[in-house]
């Protein structure tokens, strides 16, 4: 007898950001799967098991849901953010396209939640009001020609970018890289917001301008918005600026 799978999505971190769908799926769920700070996020609940595992193994942890749900249990995959973005959501999808059939039989769902990049801009102004796009900068599972190719190609179409997985141990140079791309495609003033942990104990969001972009830490928790040549920024006494990006472009209307 098939279960069900629902790939979850707890928002940023801030509890109040998870939609009511969401935390209903999570209750109903029989079976909890995921990275284990995510699953840490998640209230207790009695007859409920919870199934944590590495941050690097999203495939291997989709299998293993499936086939938690292929024996007939109620399976939740929670994701930080949306699930559908850069998450779970499309690695669930991978194992079932490379799987067996013995998985077809399942209902799979997808519990949508707020990106990062959302919950980011809503902090700041409304940087992401004109044409944007999202990049995730990690090279793992993607050569880092194709990103720097889909990353000229953003910057000279003046696309807002939204970058994911900016840094990391493992990839210490990528951003800079990025950023230097940036300086050079865009005015020096152009802004660039760096939103660490946003929901989060421990939350920061810093601009800068393009030029001095590369001065500025960045980690895991991190998700820079670089800003299109459009992109303003309102100074504020005594508080940080309001930085947003007209709907209109060039000639206000
Ligand atoms: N599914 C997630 C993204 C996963 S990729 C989502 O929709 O948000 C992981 C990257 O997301 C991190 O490297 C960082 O760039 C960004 N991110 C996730 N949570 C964040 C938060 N609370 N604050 C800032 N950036 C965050």
């Amino acid at each position: 007898m098939s279960g069900s799978l629902t790939v979850i999505g707890l928002g940023p971190g801030d509890a109040r950001w998870i939609t009511p769908a969401a935390s209903a799926a999570l209750e109903a769920a029989t079976d909890l799967v995921g990275y284990g700070p995510y699953l840490d996020r998640a209230p207790e609940r009695e007859g409920q098991r919870k199934h944590a595992s590495d941050n690097r193994v999203e495939v291997e942890r989709a299998r293993f849901a499936l086939d938690l749900a292929a024996e007939g249990r109620r399976v939740a995959v929670v994701s930080g953010g949306d699930p559908g973005v850069f998450a779970m959501a499309a690695a669930v999808f991978e194992a079932l396209d490379g799987g067996g059939p013995q998985w077809r039989d399942i209902a799979i769902t997808v519990e949508p939640g707020i990106t990062a990049m959302l919950a980011a801009a809503s902090r700041i102004g409304a940087p992401l009001g004109g044409d944007f796009c999202a990049l995730s900068l990690s090279d793992n599972l993607k050569p880092w020609d194709i990103i720097e190719k889909r990353l000229k190609a953003a910057l000279s179409a003046d696309f807002v970018i939204a970058l994911y997985n900016p840094i990391s141990k493992a990839r210490p140079w990528q951003l800079g890289a990025a950023l230097a791309l940036a300086a050079e495609a865009h005015p020096p003033e152009t802004p660039v917001i760096f939103a660490r942990a946003v929901g989060r104990p421990g939350e920061t969001v810093t601009v800068a301008s393009v030029r001095d972009a590369a001065t500025v830490a960045a980690d895991m928790s991190t998700l820079v918005i670089i800003g299109a040549s459009t992109t303003r920024l309102i100074p504020r006494e005594g508080g940080a600026p309001y930085v947003y990006t007209p709907r209109f472009y060039g000639v206000r209307p």
